[in-house]
């Protein structure tokens, strides 16, 4: 962007200027309407979400043949959510936060095959593209057993084609290893931030790892490029993929079996706050979609994104989506937090954000460790510091003016004790265990 937009938009959005600072900031979402409103706003709908289900559904066979840890669940890649009482009093009393209501963890930290939040929307895109070619090729039937899809003749099939994908690392994983199990062609451009750990997984599996010098958005540019020169190769584009999205919104549906087995009413008098860290925007923008569906104007969903990264808020609260970057404010880009380094936000789901998401927190990267090292303790579960960024949620909630506000417009000042408050844990059990350890002995100094 210009120099001269760039200081007009600073003037006409102020929050922009704490959040230049590096402060963390509360931003509250001013375009928010009743879930009734915005229903019809947008080019996706629960059908979606249902045609999606049934399509991992009928892969269920497929998965639990090439990975058996999936079998206990029959193939369906799903986390358990788990209550946290010891971390919700941890949180009271060390970040004096007053939450009132019940706190769960969504363990996608735990998630089958890609220890993240990328296993639901990297999975099912490539299991959808699977689908696809084999319909259209006449290898398969959607009346079949997919299990057949991975006995040779099939798999010799698909090794003429090729996936490639752009990635901080999370999503190269799913996508790396979903697609090197189908029988693809694999090349993962990884951007600078990427951990070798992660580089190391990926090539263990066959698959073809290009490094970049450069961020998040290089890397996507040119596996996008190389990709286009090659016809018999199919880019994951995470910045405007539907399919992405809906794999993530999926995620809802399953939600809801899981809130019942813990009794967790959710209703207009029993609010659900969500709580989800944000990258580009798909995973948090695809689950906060598909619980608005469920759950209407009775949930609650923020993102939290590191403060030398907010992409997803500098394009929410100017309106400018992806024409804008968080470098064009001056901030680095750069974040202790894996899959949170990402500068320029997903354009299509500011788009499909902008009726129903509340509001965002911004962290600082050191309390991601904090964050880390409370749930360890406390409730014995480690979790990635990226995930972790979605615990700013429940500790700023009831202590901050700006969410005391919120709880007011929305006339939540009675209900919010018995609201229900989930934090989205988006990832953390492959992590080796030598890294693990660095970080717990990691304390970075306040900004
Ligand atoms: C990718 C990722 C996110 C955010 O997802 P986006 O789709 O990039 O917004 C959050 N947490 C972890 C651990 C991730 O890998």
């Amino acid at each position: 962007m210009k120099k001269e937009c760039i200081k007009e938009m600073i003037g006409k959005t102020p929050i922009l200027k704490k959040m230049q600072a590096a402060e963390e900031v509360i931003w509250l979402n001013p375009d928010k309407i009743s879930f009734a409103d915005a229903k019809n706003s947008c080019e996706l709908a629960m059908a979606d979400i249902e045609d999606a289900e049934a399509r991992l559904q009928r892969f269920a066979p497929f998965i639990m043949k090439c990975f058996p840890e999936t079998e206990a669940r029959g193939g369906i890649i799903e986390s358990v959510l788990t209550e946290i009482p010891n971390m919700r009093n941890r949180i009271n009393e060390k970040y004096n936060s007053h939450l009132q209501g019940r706190l769960l963890l969504k363990q996608d930290s735990h998630l089958a095959i890609a220890g993240s939040v990328k296993a639901r929307g990297g999975i099912y895109e490539v299991l959808k593209h699977t689908e696809e070619l084999a319909v259209a090729n006449g290898i398969l039937k959607v009346t079949d057993d997919y299990a057949k899809l991975a006995e040779p003749e099939c798999r010799k099939f698909f090794a003429q084609y090729t996936i490639q994908v752009g990635s901080t690392g999370n999503l190269g994983m799913s996508i790396g290893i979903m697609s090197a199990a189908v029988g693809y062609q694999v090349i993962v451009h990884m951007s600078a931030d990427a951990k070798q750990w992660k580089k190391d997984l990926l090539r263990s599996h066959g698959v073809t790892v290009i490094e970049y010098q450069a961020d998040y958005s290089e890397a996507v540019k040119n596996g996008r490029k190389q990709s286009d020169e090659n016809p018999m190769s199919y880019f994951v584009d995470d910045e405007n993929s539907r399919n992405l999205f809906l794999g993530y919104a999926v995620a809802a549906k399953r939600l809801i079996g899981q809130l019942e087995e813990k009794q967790v009413q959710v209703d207009a008098e029993h609010p659900l706050f969500v709580y989800i860290p944000c990258g580009v925007g798909g995973a948090p923008g695809g689950i906060t979609f598909g619980l608005k569906q469920v759950f209407g104007d009775a949930v609650h969903c923020f993102f939290v994104e590191p403060v030398q990264a907010p992409c997803m808020l500098v394009g929410m609260s100017t309106g400018l989506h992806n024409a804008i970057s968080v470098q064009d404010i001056g901030l680095t880009g750069l974040t202790h937090a894996d899959g949170l380094a990402v500068g320029r936000p997903s354009g299509f789901v500011g788009g499909v954000m902008k009726p129903l998401l509340s509001g965002e927190f911004t962290v600082q990267d050191g309390k991601l460790y904090d964050y880390m090292r409370d749930v360890l303790e406390t409730e014995d579960i480690f979790l990635e510091p990226s995930a972790c960024a979605a615990f700013q949620g429940p500790v700023k909630l009831e202590n901050s003016p700006r969410t005391q506000e919120y709880i007011a417009q929305n006339a939540l000042e009675e209900k919010i004790r018995q609201a229900t408050h989930i934090v989205w844990a988006t990832g953390g059990s492959l992590v080796p265990e030598e890294i693990r350890e660095e970080y717990r002995n990691t304390y970075l100094p306040e900004e």
